[in-house]
């Protein structure tokens, strides 16, 4: 059983904050991934867990024992980093086997594991190879392997597959996913890519600017995110998010600049109900949760600026008064820029924030 807390976690670097009272549980086995964009502190979240990093004050505890001072040797810790750092000099079946030769772990015993582990990554056939005479995906699961052959309690991956081109990226992924189901080792996975965190995850927890934004199932963030950092940055193309005022809880009036009078009404607004300082908001519809109808009346009024066929679907990029927004279509859809119609939103799929604290209303 391997559970992992993090307790009001901070740490400064040269006075700028960038772990900012971070609070997270990862439960045994668990998938966890640490996502957020550039520079909020992901990286230096798993440097102080693996013990390269000190924290300034909170705490770290593994399986109810505070692992603040302990050597990051003695953690018990596999950590992947963007870059493999994989021995140049060495073949693959020394990569692999030097954490075991590092701990004198007896010859027969280092065989039999690395044996064990090849298997597993499929790289049997590569043991007598030097990293330089394989391809990137080849020496990403050689340094998963090197990781994995010591049987860590916590596995730490960052970004692990940034080297990777797109198609191995995801083929990849697939093979991690699979891999930490059948081992069953607790993972914090770090990432700044959104459909990665949600296709690996059990659970994500959103950072920006050290600061923890949402935690939960990856349905959980995406259909009701927290806040409008959150909301615009799962979901690619991003979610359409504009300003607007809550007239009553169950309606909204766009407020943008040369498009006055809409009224979208919401369902949940109603039921959750809670009021919003000066009644100022941000609305905001998923490209995927709305539709482009030419000559609609009812819904936004919205004029076609770009369509990009993207085989499967139509991706539309639409202007409407001084905003714009985009809609997913089903492939075969056309309509030429400048075809005027309306944008309907789904009915429940409208999302309300609060304009000042960015904080989702219901
Ligand atoms: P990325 O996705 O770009 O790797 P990240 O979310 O992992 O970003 P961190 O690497 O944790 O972010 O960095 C967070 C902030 O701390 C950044 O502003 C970075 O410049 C700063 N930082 C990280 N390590 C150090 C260090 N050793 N000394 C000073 N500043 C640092």
């Amino acid at each position: 059983m391997v559970k992992v807390a993090l307790e009001s976690l901070e740490k400064s670097f040269g006075g700028h904050k960038v772990i900012d009272n971070l609070n997270l549980s990862v439960e045994d086995k668990e998938f966890l991934t640490l996502l957020g964009p550039s520079g909020c502190g992901k990286t230096t979240t798993l440097r102080c867990i693996a013990g390269l990093e000190d924290v300034d004050s909170g705490k770290i505890v593994v399986d109810d024992r505070v692992i603040n001072g302990v050597p990051s040797k003695d953690r018990d810790i596999a950590m992947v980093f963007q870059n493999y750092a994989l021995y140049p000099f060495m073949s693959v079946r020394d990569n692999i086997s030097f954490p075991l030769k590092l701990h004198k772990v007896p010859k027969d015993k280092m065989e039999r594991k690395v044996k064990e582990v090849a298997e597993l990554l499929r790289i049997s056939t590569l043991l007598a190879r030097k990293p330089k005479q394989l391809s990137g995906g080849e020496q990403q699961r050689v340094a998963l392997g090197r990781a994995l052959v010591r049987d860590p309690k916590l596995f730490l991956m960052d970004e692990p597959f940034s080297n990777l081109d797109a198609k191995l990226r995801v083929e990849t992924r697939s093979e991690i996913k699979r891999l930490q189901r059948e081992l069953g080792i607790t993972t914090i996975f770090v990432t700044h890519d959104q459909s990665e965190a949600m296709a690996l995850a059990d659970r994500i927890a959103v950072m920006d600017k050290g600061v923890l934004q949402q935690f939960g199932g990856p349905s959980e963030v995406y259909d009701t995110p927290s806040n409008v950092m959150v909301a615009q940055f799962m979901g690619s193309p991003a979610m359409n998010v504009m300003d607007g005022e809550l007239s009553r809880p169950d309606r909204v009036t766009l407020k943008v600049p040369g498009l006055s009078g809409v009224v979208l009404e919401r369902d949940e607004v109603a039921r959750g109900a809670k009021s919003i300082k000066g009644d100022g908001a941000r609305v905001g519809f998923r490209p995927e949760d709305a539709k482009f109808v030419p000559g609609g009346s009812g819904g936004i009024p919205a004029e076609v600026y770009v369509e990009e066929p993207l085989g499967t679907h139509v991706l539309l990029t639409l202007t409407l008064g001084g905003a714009s927004a985009k809609v997913v279509m089903p492939a075969g859809f056309r309509a030429a820029p400048g075809t005027k119609g309306t944008i309907e939103v789904a009915a429940g799929k409208l999302h309300v924030f609060d304009a000042g604290s960015t904080l989702r209303v219901a």
